[in-house]
C-alpha cells in the first residue's frame, strides 16, 4: 500500500514536469516581440565606497541596467536616455548585510508580557507583524539577512514572499529551526509537562544523539533551509540552560556539520561559551555567533580554519541580568582580542533582540571597541558575503546584483551616519529615498 501511494505520487510528479516542460517548450516556441532593454539608472553622489578598498571615491556614480550594476566609478560614461538620480551630499555603499537577524520576532520592554503575547498570537497575526520587521530592516539599508532560527515556519513564508514581491523587504537565506539538545538554548522553555505543552522533536530542531540530530538537519532543509543554525552552548535569552556549557556531545556537533555539508549548506553555531565553541570548531563550522566567553586561543584557532565571528554587540541587557552582565563583560574583551588575532569578522547584530531597523547602531559599537571604520563596512558586506556564500553582492561593481545604499556625510570620518541610512535600491528599485 505505502508503495503504491509512493508511485503514485512519484507517477503524478512526472506526470507534472511533463506538462511544464510541454508548456516551456510552447513558450519558446512563440515569436517573442522585441523587447527593449530597461532604462538605465545614474545614481550619482559625493563620495563612494565601492567596498573593494578602503577608502571612498569623490564623485562616485552607480549605472544600474536592470537588476544589476553595470558600471560604477568616478569616472563612467553616462548612457544619453538614463534617468539620472543625483543624491548630493552622501556616500554611495554597497547594500549590507546583517548576518544574524530574527525577523519573525521582536522582543518588548515588558518580557512577561512580551511572552504571553508572543505564545496567543497566531502565526498567520505573527507573519504579518514580521512584514513591518522586514520593512524596517531594509530601510535601515540591509538589503541581505541571514534569519537564523524562528518558529512557525514563518521565516521561509517571509523569504519567500519577498521574493515573490509580495512584500518589501531584503533577501533573506533562512534557518527554518534553530537545532538544540533537549533542554537546550532552542529547546522549548521548562513548562510543567501537564500544561499540556508538547515537547519539541527532531522536525522542531530538538534533538539527542547523532541520528536525530542528522534528521533534525535533514528536516529543516526539507521545510526551506539556506542555511543550518546549531546551539551548542547555552543561551543569555532562555531560562533553563546555563550560558557557557557545552549542550551538544563532539559527536552530534560533528554529526550536524557533516550532514548540512553534505546538503550544501553552511554552518552557524550559536556559542557563548569557549569549550562548546572549540567543539564547534572542530566539527567544522562555518560561523560562531556572539562568542562571549571565548579564549584567545580558540580564536586563533578559528583563524586557522577559516571560521567567522559574527559578535552581536547589539544583544543588549535582557531580564535574565546576571547572565547578561557576565556575558557582556567578557564578550568586549574578546572582541578586543579578535580584532587583535585577525579572526574573520561578519557583521550580525541579534535583531528582535533589540527593535528592528537600528541595526546600524552595530557599527558604532563594532568602532567603539577598536575596529577601524573602513573594517565595519567590509564586515557588513564582502566579509558577510563570503560567509553568506554569496559572490553576487557586496560591491559596487560591474555585474553585480545593484542593492545599493547612501548615507549623509562620510562613514569614514564619522560612523554613526550608518544609523541614517537615506537612500535604499534593491534588485534595480528604490525602496526608499529618491524616486
Ligand atoms: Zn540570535
Amino acid at each position: 500500500m505505502v508503495s503504491e501511494v509512493l508511485c503514485y505520487f512519484s507517477s503524478m510528479r512526472t506526470t507534472i514536469a511533463a506538462a511544464l516542460l510541454l508548456a516551456a517548450s510552447h513558450a519558446l516556441a512563440q515569436p517573442s516581440a522585441p523587447v527593449a532593454p530597461p532604462k538605465a539608472i545614474v545614481l550619482r553622489a559625493a563620495r563612494m565606497f565601492d567596498g573593494t578598498s578602503d577608502s571612498v571615491i569623490q564623485h562616485g556614480a552607480v549605472v544600474v541596467q536592470g537588476n544589476r550594476i553595470v558600471a560604477a566609478g568616478a569616472s563612467v560614461a553616462i548612457p544619453a536616455d538614463a534617468q539620472v538620480i543625483d543624491l548630493g551630499d552622501v556616500t554611495l555603499l554597497p547594500g549590507l548585510i546583517d548576518a544574524h537577524v530574527h525577523l519573525t520576532e521582536q522582543s518588548g520592554e515588558n518580557y512577561y508580557l512580551n511572552y504571553f503575547q508572543d505564545l496567543m498570537r497566531q502565526p498567520a497575526e505573527q507573519a504579518l507583524l514580521a512584514t513591518t520587521f522586514a520593512r524596517k530592516t531594509i530601510d535601515a539599508g540591509f538589503t541581505t539577512v541571514r534569519n537564523v532560527g524562528a518558529s512557525d515556519y514563518i521565516d521561509v513564508g517571509l523569504r519567500n514572499a519577498i521574493n515573490n514581491g509580495w512584500i518589501v523587504g531584503p533577501r533573506m537565506l533562512v534557518a527554518v529551526h534553530a537545532i538544540s539538545a533537549t533542554g537546550g538554548h532552542g529547546d522549548g522553555d521548562p513548562i510543567p509537562p501537564s500544561k499540556g505543552i508538547p515537547s519539541l522533536g527532531p522536525i522542531d530542531g530538538v534533538c539527542n544523539g547523532p541520528s536525530e540530530c542528522r534528521a533534525a538537519v535533514r528536516y529543516q532543509i526539507k521545510y526551506g533551509a539556506d542555511v543550518i543554525k546549531f546551539m551548542p552552548s547555552g543561551g543569555v535569552l532562555s531560562l533553563s540552560d546555563p550560558v557557557d556549557a557545552p549542550e551538544l556531545s563532539q559527536e552530534e556537533m560533528n554529526a550536524i556539520v557533516e550532514e548540512a555539508h553534505h546538503w550544501g549548506r553552511k554552518v552557524a553555531a550559536h556559542c557563548h561559551g569557549d569549550a562548546a565553541a572549540k567543539m564547534a570548531v572542530m566539527a567544522g563550522v562555518d560561523s560562531i555567533e556572539h562568542g562571549s566567553f571565548i579564549k584567545p586561543d580558540t580564536l586563533e584557532l578559528m583563524r586557522e580554519k577559516g571560521v567567522y565571528l559574527v559578535p552581536t554587540l547589539m544583544a543588549g541587557p535582557p531580564p535574565i541580568a546576571a547572565k547578561a552582565k557576565s556575558a557582556m563583560a567578557a564578550r568586549d574583551i574578546m572582541f578586543r582580542a579578535a580584532i587583535k588575532t585577525g579572526v574573520k569578522i561578519a557583521f550580525g547584530t541579534d535583531a528582535a533582540v533589540y527593535p528592528h531597523g537600528l541595526n546600524g547602531h552595530e557599527f558604532v559599537l563594532l568602532t567603539g571597541l577598536g575596529m577601524p571604520p573602513a573594517a565595519t563596512l567590509h564586515s557588513a558586506t564582502t566579509v558577510a558575503a563570503a560567509l553568506l556564500g554569496v559572490d553576487d553582492r557586496a560591491t559596487l561593481t560591474t555585474g553585480k546584483l545593484a542593492d545599493i545604499i547612501a548615507v549623509p556625510g562620510n562613514p569614514l570620518d564619522d560612523i554613526k551616519v550608518m544609523e541614517r541610512v537615506a537612500f535604499v535600491m534593491k534588485d534595480g528599485v528604490v525602496v526608499k529615498g529618491a524616486k
